[in-house]
């Protein structure tokens, strides 16, 4: 079993290099033809960046990054000279001919969609030619590798029965040296997905086919991270599966969170867009759907005819009614353990790391800071936005609206949540966005904290201290002190994934949506001389 184990490893490795190593792979040759087709597609007005690139770049054979370097050194000769134009206009207080300067400069923060752009129009070579061979040595054998390595736990794991044993033992799970590699890799991913996707172009090629047959076009940075998000959560709950399998809990919500990852996040939007609808993702609520309130959005969802104006209603709806409502019913456990594709990400890709959640008071106090701001940015963000959509200004408050979305959309919703939230599993543990960033979290947790019949009961009298609860709570919950307490634990942050019922060898603790009536004040601690426990029990029985 350990050699298949070993074996898998290698394979696994294998795919994973090949994957990398593609970046550097293929060719680019950019013809006249395309180019002339895409500034017009474009409607890219200034003549001097086209003559540039069809200098640089048109009829060369170039790699990757000499490709994507030309272009971007093109655009940036461009600006360079319209913005010494526009200097030069403004010195000489020539307005009108300043402004018109202006349409000529191309977005800085659009170099990179840019040379993606054309950098999919010119590839060529092995890659391009071998997109199904392409699939199978990187997608193909890293899913292979990895399987082989999670299967021999069957056995390898004995009984069923959560085995943790050497978790703080081996260099991949207690912050050693393969943890750091973890998140260097990680970091980097998110840093190139985020902000350079030209340089990865060749992974939309390998998934061009799969892309083609679902939404009818070539695959683009986002599919290829919807797609390995899949796969990754696919690969991983199989790990679940196997680790959990005494407990149904947990393998339900691992089905749950697949399920609504693969239909709701990742096929349905897929097929809306092949039907030429708006892409949307059904179960993705706002605030974490930040952008949903974007005059782009807005504006999209109002010109789709009336399922645009469904998507507009049950966005709100979700918001502010449903949300809330379950989250009464269940606690936040439904969405964030059981719905949430981050939730899903980090209960599967990231169970090796719960462990390092911080559990001190600081770092509590820190979350209670940071998640609430997070909230607040959102709000006021998403305040000025809709002023600013309603009429027409550029600011409110004295707060632009491009600028602030723009500063959300690169702290928040690309540095917080991808690049840290997910970059530093290995380090921090699997909940650092969840439990530090995600303003729908702070929503729910104020809902749980406040209204709602989820708890975690505790029988303290069982509870012989082992600290196991505490170590396995993703969210640096210290449970052990709420059991030898008898105390429930009714906290904001809970996001009901079971694990420290699951990983409890003496059954203290358990996951309850029950009525609150007859309830026991869980901020009480409460000792048999104090109150007559039978007088409880008969009141919850009668009520
Ligand atoms: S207290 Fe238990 S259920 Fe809640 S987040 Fe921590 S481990 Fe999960
Ligand atoms: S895992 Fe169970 S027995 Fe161990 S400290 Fe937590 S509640 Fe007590």
């Amino acid at each position: 079993m350990k050699i298949i184990k070993n074996l898998g490893l290698v394979i696994f490795i294998t795919g994973l290099a090949i994957w990398t190593a593609s970046i550097f792979m293929g060719d680019f040759t950019l013809q006249q033809e395309q180019l002339d087709s895409f500034i017009s597609e474009k409607g890219i007005k200034s003549e001097l960046v086209a003559q540039k690139i069809s200098d640089n770049v048109v009829g060369k054979k170039l790699g990757t990054f000499a490709f994507t370097g030309a272009v971007r050194d093109a655009l940036a000769q461009n600006n360079d000279y319209y913005d010494a134009q526009i200097a030069k206009y403004d010195a000489a207080k020539e307005w009108d001919k300043k402004g018109e300067q202006y349409q000529y400069r191309i977005n800085d923060k659009d170099f990179q969609a840019f040379s993606f752009s054309l950098a999919k129009k010119a590839g060529t070579g092995f890659i391009v030619e071998n997109k199904g061979l392409m699939w199978f040595l990187t997608f193909g054998l890293g899913i292979l590798g990895a399987l082989m390595f999670i299967f021999p736990n069957l056995v390898l794991l004995g009984k069923p029965g959560i085995k943790n044993d050497h978790v703080y033992h081996e260099a991949a799970t207690n912050r050693g040296w393969i943890a750091w590699l973890v998140l260097v890799y990680l970091v980097l991913f998110y840093l190139v997905l985020y902000f350079n996707a030209d340089y990865v172009v060749n992974w939309t090629f390998i998934l061009d086919p799969i892309s083609n047959a679902l939404n009818g076009g070539d695959a683009s940075q986002w599919f290829v991270y919807g797609f390995l998000y899949c796969v990754i959560m696919i690969t991983m709950a199989v790990r679940m599966y196997i680790k959990y399998r005494h407990n149904k809990y947990q393998i339900v919500r691992t089905t749950s969170v697949l399920f609504f990852q693969i239909v709701f996040a990742f096929l349905i939007p897929e097929i809306m867009a092949s039907l030429g609808k708006p892409g949307y993702d059904f179960k993705n609520a706002f605030p974490l759907d930040y952008d949903f309130f974007f005059e782009w959005n807005l504006q999209s969802l109002t010109e789709s005819g009336g399922l645009g104006i469904f998507i507009l209603v049950w966005g709100v709806v979700l918001t502010l009614v449903i949300v809330p409502v379950m989250v009464y019913f269940f606690g936040k456990r439904w969405y964030c353990s059981w719905v949430c594709g981050c939730g899903g990400l980090a209960e599967t890709l990231g169970d090796p790391y719960r462990q390092h959640s911080n559990k001190s008071m600081k770092a509590w106090k820190l979350e209670r800071w940071l998640i609430h701001s997070v909230l607040v940015f959102s709000l006021v963000m998403t305040l000025v936005t809709l002023y600013c959509y309603f009429t027409g200004a550029e600011a409110f408050l004295g707060i632009n609206s491009q600028w602030i979305k723009d500063t959300y959309s690169f702290l928040i919703g690309a540095w917080f949540a991808g690049v840290i939230g997910t970059g530093f599993y290995p380090i921090f543990g699997n909940r650092v966005w969840c439990r530090f960033g995600c303003p729908l979290a702070a929503y729910l947790g104020f809902v749980q904290r406040f209204k709602s019949r989820f708890r975690i009961t505790t029988n303290g009298g069982q509870c012989i201290s082992c600290g196991n609860c505490s170590t396995y709570c993703e969210q640096g919950i210290d449970v052990r002190a709420y059991a030898q307490k008898g105390e429930n634990i009714v906290r904001s942050s809970c996001v009901g994934c079971g694990v420290c019922s699951a990983v409890c060898p003496r059954g203290v603790l358990k996951l309850e949506n029950g009525p609150e009536a007859g309830r026991i004040n869980p901020t009480q601690v409460l000792l048999g001389n104090d109150v007559d426990l039978m007088d409880y029990v008969n009141n919850k029985e009668a009520s």
